[in-house]
């Protein structure tokens, strides 16, 4: 039996946690698997504040120092008191480096694009390194001005003595982890390509190091079995490796999106690129997501915690489901994750869906999270 630990999380998070355990817990039943899942809550959040006084109580780290696999609603930043994100704190304390992301397209959701349908893709998005490493000075700060005047003495480098400063450190061994992750996941489930987004046309030792490092990696343990762009159009068979500037990636995504499954990316690029695909099929509500280092992977939802609408039973638990459907995937119950996804399917087809969905949908009935949970595991049943 394995253990799952879950975080609530703050505002909708227990709403759609609660929806999307029982949906989990009701598959494993009809396939016979419900022993195989303990499930064991993690105090975060608001929550733990109040039990403990503290909102990620050393209890809770310790128990996910030794966990494989957690579930997290969205946590609130509590503002003003000199607060780190707990999401940031959560993913730097367990070293979460890969951001891994689906982006499928549920048949009935109206979407901005012509044929959402082609839209299947899968982003790996590092977590770690980049911009996002929180590097950075304001404008006329002391640091700032001395950074400054240290390039202008060292290398020559004439800036505006008033301008903010922020750095971007990448690694090879940062990307490479990151890339390494993307090849064996395109391995595994057999896909045609993965493709290296990078602004390596303007920012050569940072993104287009990361595109060099991917090549290298493919070359160095994957030489059997990834091809470069050229080798295939020679004719050679194998999973191609290719890469893409990211503004261009934009567009292709648009016009060309059957033409890429698997997408590895640095951190600020996959930022950007996963909720504008998110966007081309039915929005964050429906978009599941994980965090995962090299003992921990951490599911979770990529919404936040949507505080106008929580407390009143009308948020979608679809993000959440789905995101547990993956977990349920990497633990080897993929049948079961493969029930979830067209118990859901069936569902919005029905056009029963919560009022995020039914706001982009025509002619569709309104309902509240617990009672879409409830269709969905009607459907599973059938
Ligand atoms: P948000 O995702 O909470 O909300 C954006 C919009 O989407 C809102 O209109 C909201 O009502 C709607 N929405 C989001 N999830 C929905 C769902 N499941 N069903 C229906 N509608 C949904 O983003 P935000 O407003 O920028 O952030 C609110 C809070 O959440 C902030 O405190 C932020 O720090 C936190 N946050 C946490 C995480 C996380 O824990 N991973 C991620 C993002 C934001």
């Amino acid at each position: 039996m394995e253990t799952v630990y879950f975080i609530a999380g703050d505002g909708i998070g227990p709403e759609v946690m609660t929806v999307a355990i029982k949906v989990i817990k009701e598959a494993l039943k009809i396939h016979n698997f419900e022993k195989k899942i303990k499930w064991q809550e993690l105090l975060a959040g608001e929550k733990a504040f109040q039990q403990t006084g503290s909102y990620l109580p050393e209890e809770t780290l310790k128990i996910l120092k030794q966990a494989r696999f957690a579930v997290k609603g969205p946590l609130t930043t509590p503002i003003g008191k000199g607060f780190r994100s707990l999401n940031v704190t959560l993913r730097q304390t367990f070293d979460l480096y890969a951001c891994i992301r689906p982006i499928r397209y549920f048949q009935g959701i109206s979407s901005p694009v012509k044929h959402p349908e082609k839209v299947n893709m899968i982003i790996f998005r590092e977590n770690t390194e980049d911009v996002y490493a929180g590097i950075e000075w304001p404008a006329n700060s002391n640091e700032a001005k001395k950074i400054i005047s240290f390039l202008e003495k060292e290398f020559q480098i004439n800036l505006n003595p008033s301008a903010g400063i922020g750095l971007k450190p990448m690694t090879e061994q940062g990307s490479k982890r990151l890339i390494k992750k993307a090849i064996e996941y395109a391995l595994i489930h057999n896909k045609k390509s993965i493709t290296l987004v990078h602004k390596g046309n303007i920012m050569k030792y940072t993104e287009g190091a990361f595109r060099d490092w991917g090549y290298k990696l493919a070359k160095q343990e994957f030489s059997n079995s990834i091809i470069t762009e050229q080798e295939a159009k020679q004719g050679k068979q194998g999973i191609i490796l290719k890469d893409r500037i990211a503004d261009a990636m934009f567009q292709e995504v648009l016009l060309r999106p059957e033409e890429y499954d698997v997408i590895a990316t640095t951190n600020l690029n996959g930022d950007y690129l996963s909720d504008a695909l998110a966007a081309q099929v039915g929005g964050l509500g429906i978009a599941p997501g994980v965090n995962m280092g090299d003992s921990l992977a951490l599911y979770e939802p990529t919404h936040g915690t949507a505080p106008s609408i929580a407390g009143q039973d009308k948020a979608n638990p679809c993000s959440m489901i789905l995101s547990m459907a993956m977990m349920l995937e990497h633990m080897g119950f993929k049948q079961v994750a493969q029930h979830i996804e067209k118990a859901i399917e069936k569902t919005i087809l029905q056009k029963t869906v919560t009022i995020d969905l039914a706001s982009q949908m025509k002619e569709a009935k309104v309902v509240g999270c617990k009672e879409f949970g409830d269709r969905v595991i009607a459907n599973l049943e059938q």
